[in-house]
């Protein structure tokens, strides 16, 4: 790995494509709340309807001919076909001061009022526009509301999925029979959940994107996901001892398996500490959260440190219980937690799209390198050799140490500047500013000559870099 490589953007789902890839999927095309394409696709005309399973509705009952509500008599033959008063409500086109089942009751009172014979001509007790849902909803809420305890939130994101059968059989009825401005199931479906929530909890927001908790719900099992959302903060560290990988690094004895072993001590990694850990532990612990995703602009090399002000780094925190939380305490608390190794000063909310931002961020950076030779020149002569490198072009084949991983190739990259040369006995200390992507190790070694020109060149000795420093990574915030 090489500190300055640019980390592989991989072609890689990130979590929100793949959540609404699953909702999509799982939920068959009736996609979300108010996606009501299916539908429309799936309306058919009328003369199938007469074909269809159908032998419910016939029999002397059955006025194929009733009008559409709001008048007396489409009322009339909803309810004789079994609609319940919920959906009575939507589709019956009176507006009263009542919401929901009241409301649709109030409407069948009045049709009973005006035949008295009509209750005994219902057909089913099951509604056929709904398969009597809207029944279950204080049960969806009570499960929604008990898998949440203790978690905190004030956005919720409903999606509901019914069956595609159901959906064509309200459709064909509701555009049948139904009042204009008539109420999809799914659309009524959803707001009575949230009338529901809305009256134990009146301090929580129903939104179509970017919720806390997102619910899907299953019209046929009933099953209910309820996704707690994580919470994305950027920030930059410092990291400032050698010897601390940035990402959690798996044991190779055991490769990282939960219970470890010897070697490891159990831990199941080769280091005790990572720069994703340092950061991510305490603020996991603070916000009560499962775990998290480290995500850096680009990577360090374990044995370099990073300086300046330091490296951009966005933190995914998943399953979080807690999501307010004073951010200086939480980098008060990464600060302590790290003791002196890793250096964090602020830090911010974002959202998902910043991890994308970061990780392909192609920044010029400023390195400090020191390296050793023998039978060096003189220093004036050392030290123009390696100022000629300023502003040159370089061409770095892909570096030995990363061949398995990578593609051959030859790369163009410009050494921007170099200055700060020192030269103490057989040892140099430089600084250099390159671009994105230099293989900076490689410009001083010149890997065996796959990099030209390099320090090794230059100054027509064996190079042996001692030590590399991050000095600033040139990203806008
Ligand atoms: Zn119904
Ligand atoms: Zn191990």
């Amino acid at each position: 790995m090489d500190e300055d490589e640019p980390k592989a953007v991989e072609p890689e789902l990130d979590e929100e494509d793949e959540w609404q890839l699953y909702a999509s999927a799982g939920y068959a095309s009736t996609g979300f709340i108010l996606d009501e394409t299916e539908e429309i696709e799936d309306k058919q005309p009328d003369d199938v309807w007469f074909d269809g399973d159908d032998s419910d509705f016939e029999g002397n009952t059955v006025n194929w001919d009733a009008p559409p509500c709001p008048a007396p008599l489409g009322i009339a033959h909803l309810i004789k076909i079994g609609v319940c008063d919920f959906c009575l409500h939507r589709i019956g086109g009176r507006r009263s001061d009542e919401r929901g089942a009241e409301a649709g009751a109030v409407l069948r009172g009045e049709a009973y009022v005006r035949d008295k014979e009509l209750p005994s001509k219902v057909t089913q007790d099951f509604c056929p526009l709904c398969e009597n849902l809207f029944e279950d909803i204080g049960n969806i809420v009570e499960r929604v509301s008990e898998s949440l305890s203790g978690t905190d939130y004030s956005t919720i994101q409903f999606g509901i999925h019914l069956p595609k059968d159901l959906i064509q059989e309200e459709d064909r009825i509701r555009s049948k029979y139904g009042a204009p401005g008539s109420y999809p199931l799914k659309s009524a479906l959803v707001e009575a959940i949230h009338h529901r929530i809305r009256s134990v909890n009146n301090r929580v927001d129903f939104v179509k994107e970017k919720p806390d908790i997102m619910v899907l719900v299953d019209g046929l099992t009933l099953r209910i996901d309820v996704d707690v959302r994580p919470l994305f903060l950027y920030g930059r560290y410092r990291k400032l001892v050698r010897d601390l990988p940035q990402t959690r690094w798996p044991c190779r004895a055991c490769r990282g398996r939960a219970e470890g072993c010897e070697s490891c001590g159990g831990t199941g990694l080769q280091y005790p500490d990572s720069v994703q850990d340092l950061i991510g532990e305490p603020i996991k612990e603070a916000l009560d959260a499962d775990d998290t995703s480290f995500h850096g602009m680009g990577r360090e090399d374990i044995d370099v440190r990073c300086l300046g002000s330091g490296r951009p780094f966005v933190l995914e925190v998943k399953r979080p219980s807690k999501r307010d939380h004073s951010l200086d305490d939480l980098v008060a608390r990464v600060n302590e937690n790290s003791s002196g190794k890793v250096e964090v000063d602020g830090l911010s909310w974002c959202d998902r799209s910043k991890v994308r931002k970061v990780k392909e961020s192609r920044s010029e950076k400023t390195y400090t390198i020191r390296f050793r030779a023998d039978d060096l020149a003189d220093e004036e002569t050392v030290t123009s050799a390696i100022s000629s490198l300023s502003g040159v072009v370089i061409d770095q084949e892909t570096p030995k140490r990363v061949s398995h991983r990578r593609a051959a190739k030859t790369r163009r990259r410009k050494v921007i500047s170099v200055g700060s040369i020192l030269v103490e006995g057989d040892e140099v200390q430089f600084s250099a500013r390159c671009e994105a992507g230099t293989y900076v190790k490689e410009l001083v070694h010149s890997d065996e000559g796959r990099t030209v020109p390099s320090v090794q060149s230059a100054i027509d000795r064996e190079c042996e870099v001692l030590w590399l420093d991050v000095e600033e990574i040139h990203a806008d915030d």
